[in-house]
């Protein structure tokens, strides 16, 4: 520590002299040359695998089958000797526990000949499958109904890569985790199933209506990742940052994000090194990072990749988020996740662009996005039945959907005024909007098909849609052109939860619009006008879930509770939809989850929720105890002895009033931190997980809000020379 000027001063100091962090290795490079080198994909298995091996391989990887034992060992001596090339020594099975991040248990390549001799080694098995502890995992009580025992089995489908790390190399090799009775305790080995259920439910319905040739439907994913940046000096003198993620505490500055000068402003230089930094990394690592740019609040950025299909897009989301708080911390900031690190600007999220997209042999279909409106007048009336089945599984599993986005940060973001709210509803957009209201008025079936197409101006959708570039932004779930943007999934989040969700319940509607289109298929006069038939009764039945206006206002409120919405505003509310006989049915029937699976993620999160907030309460009770207010009965102590030297000296003393003042705060602040302290008390007390969670989301959640509203105000009384924790101000606006 800097001698005589506290440790916050110093902070500020050290600050002053900071200058961008350049690696001159990584300048002047193509990203073309660099794109993948540390992922061994399908280029790389072609060249180095014999080709009946790499043939079988990539039927595996292409249809989501089994890998076949036989070509497990000469795949993994191939993958072995490209890593150890890359300098890899040790390997590990990547997966994503319920944690919300990864996990990952490192090997070495060691092995000893017959001859005792060392050398790198790595089995065909070893490859395939390994044991880690499932018992040091979050199971939500399925270790007491089913085996203790986990295992991490390779998914081909997403290329092995290497992590390089203080020095370290390591091979990475994407893992799903599931129990010794094949019940998934991760979030990727639902995502897989998901994503095998929507395109089977897909290619039906497309065979349905005449489309024949589609192998398989992709569920297609691009998600925005936002993040702050705040330097690694204040970060560390921030207890409640290093213990939670969020500012417990801290006064508003007097400049926010209100002049707006920072979205889409110029990137600071030491940020655009670090982005640079950290970009360069993900290339290697074959993420498609995309664009960069600030965001709204100060220090708040974003970065987003080119889309994929969901199941890569969500390991390459989880990559980026590890790359962004370690290569953050070489340009001495610390890169924070969370969905609301501070108060009185906004919160960060992701959002999740979501689309479907064929996978085909032939050409002409090959590709195509089907909720893109096409070129032809067919390709908009599948455009439709696809919307059609969004709307009817959004609609019918909107508290589903609200379930998988409840986290305790996010709860900060929803309804915020400044995040979409709460409830779940779906933005269309002008034209779509007045389309399917029409479609609805049902005055298409006194006519014929075509010209009902006509009239209603499906032939021409692609056309007018792009000038119907309005764009909602208060909206959680907004049709965006050619795809959907979930908006309302945190910043923190996994994308796999949500999405699965989300694939879960369009491959529900699909069945629905399959069911319908059949039946109306008997006696129609031709398919179209069957077509037109079902988008009419879909949008009939789904019109409530529909909403074009601010989805802030508070009228919005009071409609969407008319309509029928669930407005889950609190996680543990939330939660409960995850367990309703509707999603579990749901998820059942399209086997997605079993119910045992079902009620562990319930367990598991409700857990979560209640041990983040616990820590919350006690950060706060530290912060208070060992910091503000010994801070303020030090300034309380420093006042009355100058008030006393002025009163001796005969001299007017001013500090009374202040210490007077202060002496207000400092009781108020006593008395809320004990009622803090009693609602804490009673919540643990509580009989069930439930009720806890309930009370720490309501009444907890209140006393903290009160405690902090003395703290701020004290911070803004106390001389600023002794303020321990560093402000606003200063986190937000230096850089
Ligand atoms: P913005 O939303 O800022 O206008 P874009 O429309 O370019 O930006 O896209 C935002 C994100 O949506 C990007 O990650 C992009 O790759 C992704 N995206 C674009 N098309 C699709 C699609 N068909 N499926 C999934 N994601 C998509
Ligand atoms: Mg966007």
């Amino acid at each position: 520590m800097t001698q005589g000027i506290s440790p916050r001063f110093a902070a500020i100091r050290e600050l002053a002299s900071r200058t961008p962090r350049v690696d001159p290795a990584q300048t002047g490079l193509k990203i073309s040359e660099l794109f993948g080198v540390n992922t061994f994909g399908l280029a790389q298995m072609r060249e180095k695998l014999p080709s009946d091996v790499f043939a079988k391989l990539r039927s595996t990887i292409e249809t989501g089958k089994r890998l076949d034992a036989g070509i497990a060992s000469p795949v993994a001596h191939a993958i072995k000797e490209w890593a150890l090339e890359r300098g890899a020594t040790h390997f590990c099975h990547w997966f994503q526990p319920q944690t919300g991040s990864t996990a990952e248990k490192h090997d070495a390549f060691l092995s000893f000949d017959d001859d005792k001799n060392a050398i790198e080694k790595i089995s065909g098995g070893q490859l395939v499958q390994s044991e880690p502890d499932a018992s040091s995992f979050p199971s939500g009580g399925m270790r007491t109904t089913f085996e203790a025992r986990g295992y991490t089995a390779w998914d081909p489908s997403s290329p092995v890569f290497i992590m390089e790390s203080a020095g370290t190399r390591t091979l990475c090799i994407p893992s799903v985790f599931i129990s010794y009775h094949g019940d998934a305790l991760d979030e990727k080995t639902a995502l897989i199933r998901s994503v095998e259920v929507i395109s089977q439910k897909a290619c039906e319905l497309l065979e349905t209506m005449g489309f024949a040739g589609a192998k398989r439907v992709v569920a297609t994913l691009g998600a925005e990742q936002e993040y702050f940046l705040v330097d690694r000096a204040f970060y560390m003198l921030r207890p409640d940052l290093v213990m939670t993620g969020r500012s417990l505490v801290g006064g508003q500055p007097p400049k926010g994000q209100e002049l707006e000068d920072h979205y889409f402003g110029s990137v600071p230089a030491r940020v655009l090194a670090f982005m640079n930094d950290m970009e360069h990394e993900l290339y290697k690592l074959g993420v498609p990072v995309k664009t960069r740019h600030n965001e709204v609040a100060p220090s708040q950025f974003e970065s987003a990749p080119i889309f994929e299909d969901v199941n890569l897009s969500t390991d390459h989301n989880q990559i980026t988020m590890e790359v962004l708080r370690r290569v953050a911390l070489r340009h001495n900031f610390a890169c924070l996740l969370h969905e609301k690190p501070f108060a009185g600007v906004n919160g960060s999220g992701k959002h999740n662009n979501w689309s479907l997209a064929i996978a085909a042999s032939g050409p002409e279909l090959d590709g195509q996005n089907l909720l893109d409106p096409g070129k032809t007048p067919r390709q908009n009336l599948r455009f439709l039945l696809f919307l059609a089945a969004t709307l009817k599984g959004v609609h019918k599993h909107a508290g589903l959907l609200r379930a998988g986005i409840a986290s305790a940060g996010n709860d900060h973001r929803l309804g915020a005024n400044e995040a979409p709210p709460a409830i779940i509803s779906v933005f269309l957009g002008d034209l779509l909007s007045r389309i399917l209201d029409e479609v609805e008025g049902g005055n298409t079936s006194s006519e014929s098909a075509e010209a009902a197409v006509i009239r209603l101006g499906v032939a021409k959708i692609p056309e007018v849609m792009k000038d119907n570039t309005d764009r909602n932004r208060t909206s959680p779930f907004a049709f965006t052109g050619n795809k959907f943007e979930f908006r309302a999934v945190g910043s923190s989040a996994s994308t796999a939860f949500p999405v699965t969700l989300l694939n879960a319940a369009v491959a529900d509607g699909l069945t629905e619009i399959t069911a319908a289109l059949k039946a109306k298929l008997h006696g129609a006069k031709s398919v179209d006008e069957a077509i037109l038939e079902v988008v009419r009764e879909a949008a009939v039945a789904t019109k409530a879930i529909r909403f074009e206006g601010n989805n802030y206002a508070n009228e919005w409120v009071v409609e969407a509770e008319r309509r029928g919405l669930p407005n889950l505003r609190k996680t543990p509310a939330a939660l409960m939809e995850l367990v309703s006989e509707k999603s579990k049915h749901m998820l059942t029937t399209v086997g997605v989850f079993s119910e045992a699976e079902l009620t562990s993620r319930f367990h598991v999160r409700l857990e979560r929720y209640i041990k983040v907030l616990a820590i919350e309460v006690e950060s706060l009770g530290q912060i208070v105890d060992t910091m503000i207010l010994p801070t303020a009965l030090k300034y309380h102590t420093m006042l009355a002895q100058g008030a006393a030297a002025a009163k001796s000296a005969g001299l007017t003393a001013p500090q009374s009033e202040v210490a007077e003042h202060l002496a207000k705060l400092i009781a108020q602040l006593t008395a809320r931190k004990h009622a803090l302290h009693a609602a804490f008390v009673s919540a643990e007390a509580k009989a069930t997980e439930e009720a806890k969670a309930e009370a720490l989301a309501h009444e907890v959640s209140d006393a903290m809000l009160a405690v902090r509203e003395i703290c701020d105000a004290l911070e803004g009384v106390v001389a600023d020379e002794l303020w321990p924790l560093p402000k606003y101000r200063e986190m937000l606006f230096l850089s």
